[in-house]
């Protein structure tokens, strides 16, 4: 009797405490530029258990929101927004929020404010990978989050990753991982838990991006990688376009 009483308390109490999981994984680092066969996407999504992703291509954020469109008509399940990723002076610099184009060349730092005052939220990717990175200057750019791990360095023993965690663990970023697909099935290879309080929006998203309610992820490198290392070396910079599907 004593027993029967204590497993219902202890039922009782779990119930009472147990939440649902309210993280989002999303992917903030996924590319629909030149060949990328985009339209894979969705699938890819279903297929590894990623929430949503932000979409990206090199300085030109119309492209970017052109497919967005077309992803959020057809799959209300997963959630799509769009951003751009600048060649800055100093090296690549990503913005979500924004709906319009960014000037490139520009300083980061400068490019970190016009972003502000758009109010779109700013990341720093791959901050110590190459000569596209922002490097040491990242210790004075006022950026929102930092992306920690970057899909295209664990083909570099994840090096640069690693880099990046020990240099800039102590400043005030907020936290991400990407995977830098330049080839949709590497989508999911980094990626990032999204404290939204289970809602599932861009601009909780964002918000919880903001408030550095997010802790990157990082998967063991895989055959999924090292294709998207060649997609990203090798895919010619031309033919960009929209397809239907
Ligand atoms: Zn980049
Ligand atoms: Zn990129």
């Amino acid at each position: 009797m004593c027993k029967k009483f204590q497993k219902a308390i202890i039922k009782v109490i779990s119930t009472m405490t147990k939440h649902e999981n309210v993280n989002l994984s999303i992917d903030f680092h996924v590319h629909v530029d030149e060949r990328v066969k985009y339209w894979e996407i969705p699938n890819v999504l279903r297929a590894r258990s990623i929430d949503g992703v932000g979409i990206l291509t090199h300085n030109d954020f119309r492209f970017a929101k052109k497919i967005v469109d077309k992803f959020r008509e057809k799959d209300k399940k997963k959630v799509y927004f769009a951003g751009v990723e600048i060649d800055t002076a100093d090296g690549h610099l990503v913005a979500y929020g924004i709906n319009q184009e960014i000037p490139r060349d520009r300083s980061a730092e400068e490019t970190v404010e016009i972003i502000r005052d758009l109010g779109g939220v700013s990341i720093i990717p791959h901050p110590l990978m190459s000569h596209n990175s922002i490097g040491w200057k990242s210790y004075i750019v006022k950026a929102d989050a930092m992306e920690f791990y970057n899909g295209f360095a664990k083909i570099f023993f994840n090096f640069p990753n690693y880099m990046a965690e020990v240099s800039f663990r102590h400043k005030s970023f907020g936290r991400v991982g990407g995977s830098d697909a330049h080839f949709a099935k590497a989508i999911g290879t980094c990626y990032t838990l999204v404290d939204t309080n289970g809602v599932r929006t861009e601009e909780e998203i964002l918000e919880a991006l903001r408030k550095h309610k997010t802790i990157p992820k990082i998967k063991p490198i895989d055959f999924y990688d090292i294709r998207n290392a060649f997609a990203i070396a090798f895919t010619p910079k031309t033919g960009r376009r929209i397809v239907r599907f």
